[in-house]
């Protein structure tokens, strides 16, 4: 249970300056970049600004961990993973004020989403790998062929600033797990709890150098990582324009394998025949709203058919207004703040640009609490969102929802796959085999049915089109840290 004293006890508390964490220590770093809390807009800490030079100590440490770790044997490698999900859970409070501290995600979502979530990943792929099987091959009998899974060498993972421990552990979990050594660059305003994350994997025994976190600015420490010749995957969570530059990193590098995550617009389909409108309302609502909309599977775009629009937005509407926005560190706040004022000003200008297009604001549309110093927004809704308006087509990574209307079923798909993305979606029917052809037609990589953004760390999370490709999440997430590898052997 979320206690209000203890959370304010840990936020009253200085973030003192941090380092790169490089085989197994602190290191300083030559520049430094301000971190400034979406709480307030006060400067929080300071943190390394990754060199070239940085990236290189970090990679050459990855490497030299490698062949131990890889071969230390799924056993040890489990007990200290295992290890790692409990020091995470043990220090669960700490992790998520740091990390609302860093990025302003309300506290009742953080503890769940980030630390939590995050224990859960490293239990998941710990207790996987003493129970994958390589394979031995259906050959002639006079051959035996042996199909090995080897780990890759050193993966680079580069995250957001929402959900930093999530997602992180999305990819440092399966790539641990798989005997990989790791370099992560987390994003430069969401780098505090991976930073004490892998403080806690040397305290769980994990040896020096086999995780590494270098902090920095995406265009010079990303960029570095990404051009490494000695890195020999990147896995990416992000915006497209970065996932195109890696992929042009990879091919002016080392051919490195590049797994990409990329945004969404995804839609949120309610048909007339759903069975609890007011349900309905209440789901999508926050399968919009919270996190203040920053969620890459966010139901961005709601389809509704229209002879159900009016009863439908107006419970929708009614919800909407009912959050509560407003500090994330306070367990009153049902939605916190904007991550930065660029992504406020982002949000803002959205919401003018469909405006400007033809679009109607029903409810929201405007920053509040500016005398606070952070960077709060209302939720917002817009109707009339035509598939040729800016707000149908791109990702705002805000708390804004665009509500566009259809008569058929054919209608609603085309709609739905009316984008370049195809991250998330969700279909409210009670028809069956409504429900069933839906799942079908929608090109995504997870199609919701009578609810919104139900997930676990059993099944995969990735998308279709430029949504990217690779999936995080569930044992397939860990052919992506391995190799194949054949042995053909002579029997005669
Ligand atoms: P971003 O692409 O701006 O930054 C992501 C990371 O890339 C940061 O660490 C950043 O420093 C780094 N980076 C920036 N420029 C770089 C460069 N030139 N070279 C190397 N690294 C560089 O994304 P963001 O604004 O932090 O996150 C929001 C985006 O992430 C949204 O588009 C969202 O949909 C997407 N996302 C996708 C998923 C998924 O699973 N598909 C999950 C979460 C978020």
């Amino acid at each position: 249970m979320l206690n209000q004293e203890a959370i304010d006890a840990l936020a009253s508390q200085a973030v003192p300056a941090r380092g790169h964490l490089i085989n197994g220590r602190m290191v300083e770093g030559s520049e430094r970049i301000e971190v400034t809390s979406p709480i307030d807009g006060k400067l929080l800490t300071t943190i390394a600004a990754g060199t070239e030079k940085d990236v290189d100590d970090a990679v050459a440490a990855a490497r030299a961990a490698f062949p131990k770790w890889s071969r230390s044997g799924p056993a040890f490698r489990r007990k200290v993973l295992l290890k790692l999900a409990e020091l995470i859970e043990k220090h669960a409070l700490e992790l998520a004020v740091l990390g609302v501290r860093d990025n302003g995600t309300e506290i009742g979502m953080a503890l769940k989403a980030e630390p939590l979530s995050a224990a859960g990943t490293f239990r998941y792929y710990g207790e996987a790998i003493d129970k994958i099987y390589d394979e031995i091959a259906p050959t002639a009998p006079e051959v035996l062929a042996l199909v090995h899974r080897e780990p890759l060498g050193v993966v680079g993972a580069i995250v957001p600033w929402h959900f930093p421990m999530m997602i992180g552990a999305w990819k440092v979990a399966p790539a641990l797990a798989a005997g990989n050594t790791v370099v992560l660059k987390p994003a430069e305003i969401a780098s505090l709890s991976l930073l004490r994350l892998a403080e806690l994997a040397l305290e769980a025994g994990m040896p020096e150098g086999v995780f590494n976190v270098v902090t920095g600015k995406g265009s010079v420490t990303g960029k570095a990582l990404g051009l490494h010749m000695d890195v020999d995957a990147l896995a990416f969570t992000g915006s497209g324009g970065v996932g195109r530059q890696l992929l042009e990193y990879s091919a002016r590098s080392n051919l490195k394998r590049v797994f990409l995550e990329l945004g969404g617009k995804s839609p949120n389909i309610v048909f007339a025949d759903t069975a609890d409108l007011a349900r309905a309302a209440k789901v999508s609502a926050s399968g919009i709203f919270r996190n203040s909309g920053q969620v890459c599977v966010a139901g961005s775009r709601l389809l509704v058919e229209e002879s159900v629009q009016g009863a439908f937005l107006e419970q929708l509407a009614a919800v909407t207004e009912k959050f509560r926005v407003g500090n994330p560190l306070s367990l009153s706040s049902d939605i916190g703040a904007v991550s930065s004022a660029d992504q406020l000003g982002k949000d803002l200008g959205y919401v003018e640009k469909a405006r400007a297009e033809g679009g109607t604001v029903v409810t929201g549309g405007n920053r509040i609490l500016e005398e606070t110093g952070g960077t709060y927004m209302q939720p917002t809704i817009v109707t009339g969102v035509k598939p040729d308006m800016t707000l149908f087509k791109e990702e705002v990574f805000g708390p804004v929802l665009a509500v566009t209307t259809f008569r058929t079923e054919e209608e609603a798909v085309r709609l739905a796959n009316g984008t370049d993305y195809g991250l998330a979606s969700a279909v409210w029917t009670s028809n069956l085999s409504r429900a069933h052809r839906m799942i079908r037609a929608v090109h995504a990589g997870v199609v919701h049915v009578n609810t919104y953004g139900g997930s676990d760390i059993t099944v995969p999370l990735g998308g279709f089109k430029q949504s990217g490709f690779g999936r995080d999440k569930s044992l397939h997430a860990m052919e992506k840290y391995t190799d194949l590898k054949t042995a053909w052997i002579d029997l005669g």
